[in-house]
């Protein structure tokens, strides 16, 4: 058997350890290939990275710590959670250091007499409603990666989900941080109360994606539970109609909790995966949900149900045990996933459009499918207009990757042109850099770069996203910087 070949000489490597070495046990520091293998992507897997070097620090302190060595060695460095990101955000940066923060899973405080909890940023999103369900409480923000995504990544996405239409997203939950700043600062932003003096910092950092620094701490709200929910399922037999049903539900003044739609291929996809008992025949499903005391919902939810009949459901069915309405839930959790089972690879796409607009465009990505000749699977956060297209193709068919991005990029387009977005909660990351400049003009993009170069002048933490062509040249923040990415100049994305 031969011997691996010594690893070649890196000054930057064995610098950053020298000051790192002290602080970490050995096994919280990973400098191996083969080690760093793993974190080489996140779950949008076409985007790999290798990294210089990973740590797992378990307190401020060591981020703290390992951020001022990175600012004085000017290595670049990334926040990384549980690597859910599905738009290249959480992938590492070349020869950068990941900072990974799924050691920091402490719950710090429960403050019940004013239901906030304080929580390290590697606690799991589950995990936190899980602790104070006894107590008849959650944490509201739901995304469909609950299971599994930490509080740090949902705070730097602003991450959603299914149940965010009526209570909002993580921007509205997240009330306090510790944040560590790319120079190695530690500040405390917010605090416990839903308003705080002065600018709100705090609100800044959500949805920064890791540009100005690492949270370490973060204060969240908790939520009593409702009094009774109510959920219906409704199927009809083409997809725009149960987008047109949306706008017709908000309209009449009605404000669910959640409101989301699968079509015919997601819903084959969630039944072959967790058997949730759709309907066979449906091309098309809404699930509404109400919540709220009882003598509130219950006269509203027959509104509702006169509502849906009258927007042409086939067929409504109200679930009449928690088990049931957990099946349903579970069935739309698992579609993105499910996919998988019917095609080798997909694109998972994040666009919103006005609500009002979602029959138009659903529509229309039926004809851009046509167009291309790829199957798209739809299943998506229908009361915020929150498209969630999955693009199916095979990897191994010549040109089918790159028609797929193509029909993806087509849809963000069309977004945009709808008067909507090109993301709704899965971050720009790398995947969307080249559509920022379609989205947002000059100027827009110019008032980003100079908050981004105020918090991180050489543009360390998490360089070479959300924000196309970041370059070590800007010295004012303005946008005197060369625009191009370098997955750009690789031919890698496009711009528009
Ligand atoms: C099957 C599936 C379903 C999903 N469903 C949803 C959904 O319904 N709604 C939704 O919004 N998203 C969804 N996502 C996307 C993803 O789960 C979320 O974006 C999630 O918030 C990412 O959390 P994470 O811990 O995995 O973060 P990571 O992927 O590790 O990181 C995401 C971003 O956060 C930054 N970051 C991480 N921790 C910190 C920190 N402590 N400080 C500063 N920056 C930090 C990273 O640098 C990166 O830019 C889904 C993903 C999958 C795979």
């Amino acid at each position: 058997m031969s011997k691996p070949l010594p690893a070649a000489p890196n000054p930057t490597l064995d610098a950053l350890l020298v000051r790192l070495r002290p602080h970490f046990d050995a096994a919280d520091i990973l400098t191996e290939l083969s080690q760093l293998l793993p974190y080489e992507s996140d779950a949008s897997t076409s985007f790999h990275e290798r990294p210089l070097a990973a740590v797992f620090p378990q307190t401020t302190e060591q981020v703290q710590v390992t951020v001022k060595a990175c600012h004085d060695l000017d290595i670049p460095f990334l926040a990384r959670g549980s690597g859910t990101s599905l738009s290249g955000g959480s992938m590492p940066i070349a020869g950068g250091l990941m900072i990974i923060l799924s050691k920091m899973n402490r719950i710090l405080e429960i403050d019940l007499d004013n239901l906030r909890m304080v929580v390290q940023p590697g606690v799991i999103n589950l995990n936190v409603s899980k602790a104070v369900a006894a107590q008849g409480l959650y944490y509201s923000p739901d995304p469909s990666s609950q299971l599994i995504c930490s509080i740090g990544g949902n705070i730097a996405f602003n991450s959603g989900g299914a149940h965010c239409l009526k209570l909002g997203m993580t921007s509205n939950h997240v009330l306090g941080m510790k944040v560590v700043l790319p120079d190695g600062e530690v500040v405390s932003l917010g605090g416990k109360s839903l308003e705080s003096p002065g600018m709100d910092l705090c609100g800044l950092m959500v949805g920064s994606e890791g540009l100005l620094g690492i949270v370490t701490e973060a204060t969240l709200r908790l939520l009593p539970k409702p009094q009774i929910v109510r959920t219906v399922l409704a199927a009809y037999d083409a997809v725009d109609k149960a987008g047109e049903a949306v706008a017709m539900v908000i309209g009449s003044g009605l404000l669910p909790v959640a409101i989301e739609i699968m079509d015919r291929l997601a819903i084959d996809a969630a039944e072959a995966a967790v058997h949730a008992g759709y309907p066979s025949d449906a091309q098309s499903l809404l699930i509404v949900e109400l919540d709220g005391p009882s003598d509130e919902v219950l006269p509203q939810f027959d509104g509702l149900l006169k509502l849906l009949e009258q927007s042409g459901a086939q067929s409504l069915k109200i679930p009449k045990t928690e088990e049931e309405r957990l099946k349903i839930w579970k069935g739309r959790k698992a579609a993105f996933s499910a996919v998988g089972r019917l095609s080798p690879d997909y694109l998972v796409q994040d666009g919103v459009v006005p609500r009002g607009k979602l029959g138009q465009a659903l529509r229309q990505i039926g004809v851009f499918a046509q167009q291309y000749g790829l199957r798209v699977a739809n299943v998506f956060h229908a009361g915020d207009g929150n498209l969630h297209p999955l693009v199916l193709f095979d990897n191994k068919v010549p040109g089918e990757l790159e028609k797929a991005e193509q029909l993806a990029g087509d849809i963000l387009k069309m977004c945009v042109d709808l008067g909507g977005s090109i993301t709704g909660e899965h971050g720009v990351g790398v995947e969307k850099l080249a559509y920022m400049p379609y989205q947002f003009n000059e100027r827009d993009l110019d008032s980003m770069y100079a908050i981004y170069h105020s918090f991180d002048p050489k543009q360390l933490s998490n360089r070479g996203k959300m924000l196309p062509g970041q370059s070590p040249d800007i010295q004012t923040g303005h946008a005197t910087a060369d625009r191009q990415h370098p997955l750009e100049r690789a031919g890698v994305i496009q711009r528009f």
